[in-house]
């Protein structure tokens, strides 16, 4: 097997990962995503994937090339979280209740027009144990289900090694700085770095509007050296380069 090469002669990846369907990424990191010519990766969930009025602006977005991924309708975390509501944490869940909800997901964005043949996963709070003590794992319906998932550990992927249901991403809070420092790590590593992002300019755990932009600026500018691409985008070029 030979070494990994990433496409179009890149020295390295940049996904970038927006969490939750929030509105501040419907009116800010998609119109700047789509001005700078780049595509994104949307997991929405809750009211942000099932509010009517949004469906129309995740249709626009996948035709526009975004790609929109399950995140689960009801964002199951462990009750010991304050979010979390009564009867909807994972210890209320079973693997029939899990693979139910996820499906009726899938279906819920099929009719936004994403693809579902090989859709990607992000675990709610980035927890994937269920079942009333947390001792089962979840990651084998994932992985009879999806062709890859995003996991929490803040590093940058390497693509020969990189477990694609536990994929590594950077939780984003930083200004543009601290970004283009984490995008040339990658590039240094020849790796895969993945950010995710849950409010552009809003909402929460959010980032500046202006501090996104520039960050797509600089993604724009390297575009010979760094891949900005989806997350099924490459981690499919990966899985394929594993056959
Ligand atoms: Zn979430």
């Amino acid at each position: 097997m030979g070494k990994f090469a990433w496409p179009g002669g890149a020295l390295a990846a940049v996904t970038l990962l927006y969490e939750d369907g929030l509105t501040s990424q419907l009116e800010k990191a998609i119109p700047q995503l789509n001005e700078a010519g780049l595509h994104g990766t949307f997991f929405p969930s809750g009211d942000g994937l099932k509010d009517p009025s949004n469906a129309v602006l995740w249709s626009a977005a996948i035709a526009a090339g975004h790609e929109i991924g399950a995140h689960t309708i009801n964002h199951p975390c462990d009750r010991a979280h304050d979010f979390v509501r009564e009867g909807f944490s994972l210890q209320d869940y079973s693997e029939e209740r899990l693979r139910g909800e996820i499906n009726e997901n899938l279906e819920i964005i099929k009719k936004f027009g994403a693809s579902v043949d090989r859709p990607v996963f992000a675990y709610p709070c980035g927890e994937s144990v269920y079942g009333e003590d947390l001792k089962k794992s979840y990651v084998p319906l994932i992985k009879e289900m999806f062709l890859a998932a995003k996991g929490v550990a803040g590093n940058i992927a390497d693509p020969e090694k990189v477990d694609l249901y536990d994929v590594p991403c950077f939780g984003i809070t930083c200004g543009t700085q601290g970004m283009i420092d984490i995008a040339e790590k990658a590039l240094a590593r020849g790796g895969w770095a993945l950010f995710l992002f849950h409010g552009v300019g809003g909402d929460y755990i959010s980032v500046e509007a202006g501090a996104h932009r520039e960050f797509l600026r600089y993604l724009v500018a390297e575009k010979a050296n760094i891949l900005t691409a989806p997350f099924g985008k490459i981690s499919a070029a990966i899985e394929k380069s594993r056959r």
